[in-house]
């Protein structure tokens, strides 16, 4: 099986969330699978050094985009882990400080072309390595025009009849939504800017194409796969995919058990194993002295949190419960980048309680690991949560965390409230600022009777969260739709 990943970020060469994390981690369990994969992506500001060593693959291909032939280059390197990885060149696009916009100015004003020539670039990467994939694994709508061209122009070439698409939704509420206008530059056929295609109320819809013309969709928690099929949570997508739900599945993001590890972790003062716990009290009183806590405080509950600043992440209930929870004697660190009036409220609220509450508004991988080692409980109150990497970075560390029973993080939590027996975390189920405040209570409750801590520790750290299994899950789809293909029945047979 021949697997080509596209995606706009994969780990470590460019990365502002999950989607990174997925497409840099689950290549290798593929391999591992004896699948031979490969990765294509855009080769930002930065990469040339950060990317090790690179060769030429193809010298100025024309991608034409509307009346413009932009003149690109393809490198070629390997990820630590041996797989090819492509890296698609045109400063005038990727060369740029962020990877989608700045914080302060918005999304770039030219993300439509930017992501049209990634898309149509696909297939003269195949082109250029006579290599004609059996899957082209999709991610985000960054990438969903891709199956747009693949249904519409190129499974008319000989050498793709028996390829086929399967696109991951990491998160519906992106939807890379763009005005009419710019359909002409995607130069599709006329008929794809309808309802039946990636026409979404007057616009044009980079995630739709990929929810119509793809023949397999997945998304990256079984919770998330039933949530998006209704208005809560399908922002308006619900109907189709719906309609689309047997060529769904819910698959459960795996994590990188290598590089988060707290045994081996090489970002954290002090390693420790379930059966040695010592070296998380190391991480802790490292981490509380390099925010400055107060010595004596380092017998307090020690609460981490990591995340986009984004209303999802549930920055709306915290600030709610902030000065109850800061009367419960707590200690409470959080680390993030985003939303700059999220950004500011937090820091309002620090400076009320400077010896208890720190926020650090930078991307900082290694203080992320540092939080994860060093924190006791975790919390993660997303409104909505498509899976959530944070949570079961935490369980392995044995750092408790409290959830909203949502997507991923419903399904890779079990609440030791309901289940006292096999609990790993504490949940709520209301999305409301008490029912979060009850939860973070129980935990700190909780973290005062040891030997029951220690025990759900234990229980959390020995979940299994690699990869290997979801890749099964993936073999089990790229067969499912390759097959598909064999008989016929590919997606929009019917159109
Ligand atoms: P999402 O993809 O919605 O942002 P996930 O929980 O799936 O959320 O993944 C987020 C990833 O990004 C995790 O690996 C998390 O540790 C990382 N991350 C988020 N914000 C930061 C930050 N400020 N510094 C370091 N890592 C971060």
């Amino acid at each position: 099986m021949q697997i080509l990943f596209c995606a706009s970020e994969v780990s470590p060469f460019a990365k502002t969330g999950g989607l990174a994390d997925v497409t840099g981690s689950l290549p290798a369990s593929l391999q591992k699978l004896g699948c031979d994969v490969r990765i294509f992506m855009p080769l930002y500001r930065g990469m040339r050094n950060g990317a090790g060593s690179m060769d030429l693959l193809a010298r100025d291909i024309v991608v034409p985009v509307g009346v413009h032939d932009y003149h690109v280059y393809i490198w070629e390197g390997r990820t630590e882990t041996g797989i090819p990885i492509y890296f698609l060149e045109k400063d005038e696009f990727y060369d740029r400080s962020y990877l989608y916009g700045s914080p302060v100015r918005g999304d770039y004003e030219d993300n439509s072309e930017r992501f049209i020539v990634f898309s149509r670039a696909v297939r003269q990467l195949c082109m250029a390595l006579d290599w004609y994939p059996s899957i082209f694994h999709l991610h985000d709508w960054q990438a969903g025009l891709i199956a747009a061209y693949f249904q519409l122009n190129w499974r008319y070439d000989p050498n793709f009849l028996r390829s086929g698409t399967v696109f991951t939704i990491h998160n519906i509420a992106y939807q890379g939504l763009f005005p009419p206008e710019i359909f002409s530059l995607t130069q599709l056929p006329a008929s794809a800017f309808s309802i039946a295609g990636l026409e979404f109320w007057g616009q044009c819809s980079f995630l739709k194409a990929g929810l119509v013309y793809s023949d397999f969709l997945t998304t990256v928690s079984p919770r998330y796969s039933r949530e998006i099929q209704t208005p809560e949570f399908g922002f308006g997508l619900e109907g189709l995919l719906k309609e689309r739900r047997d060529s769904l599945a819910g698959i459960l993001n795996g994590i990188d058990t290598k590089v988060w590890d707290p045994e081996n972790d090489p970002l954290i003062p002090a390693n420790y194993s379930s059966e040695d716990l010592s070296g998380k009290k190391v991480c802790k009183s490292v981490l509380c002295k390099d925010l400055g806590f107060p010595r004596e405080r380092l017998d307090r509950p020690l609460l981490g949190m990591i995340g986009r600043l984004a209303t999802q992440k549930g920055f709306d209930l915290l600030e709610k419960i902030l000065p109850e929870l800061m009367s419960m004697d707590v200690n409470l660190v959080i680390l993030g980048t985003g939303d700059a009036s999220i950004e500011e409220n937090l820091k309002e609220t620090a400076l009320l309680f400077p010896k208890q509450l720190k926020v650090l508004f930078e991307f900082d991988e290694k203080l992320a690991h540092l939080i994860e080692a060093g924190s006791d409980i975790f919390l993660m109150p997303s409104r909505y949560e498509p899976c959530g990497l944070n949570q079961m970075y935490s369980l392995r560390y044995c750092t408790i965390p409290v959830v909203h029973a949502t997507g991923g993080l419903d399904d890779s939590v079990i609440d030791v409230i309901k289940d006292p027996d096999s609990g790993t975390g504490f949940k709520f189920y209301k999305y409301d600022p008490q029912a979060f405040l009850d939860a973070v209570e129980s935990a700190i409750h909780m973290f005062g009777d040891k030997d029951k801590w220690v025990e759900i520790q234990k229980r959390a750290m020995a979940q299994d969260f690699s990869w290997d299994r979801s890749a099964r899950e993936f073999i089990r789809v790229y067969e499912k739709t390759t097959a598909k293909r064999r008989i016929g029945v590919g997606r929009r047979a019917d159109l």
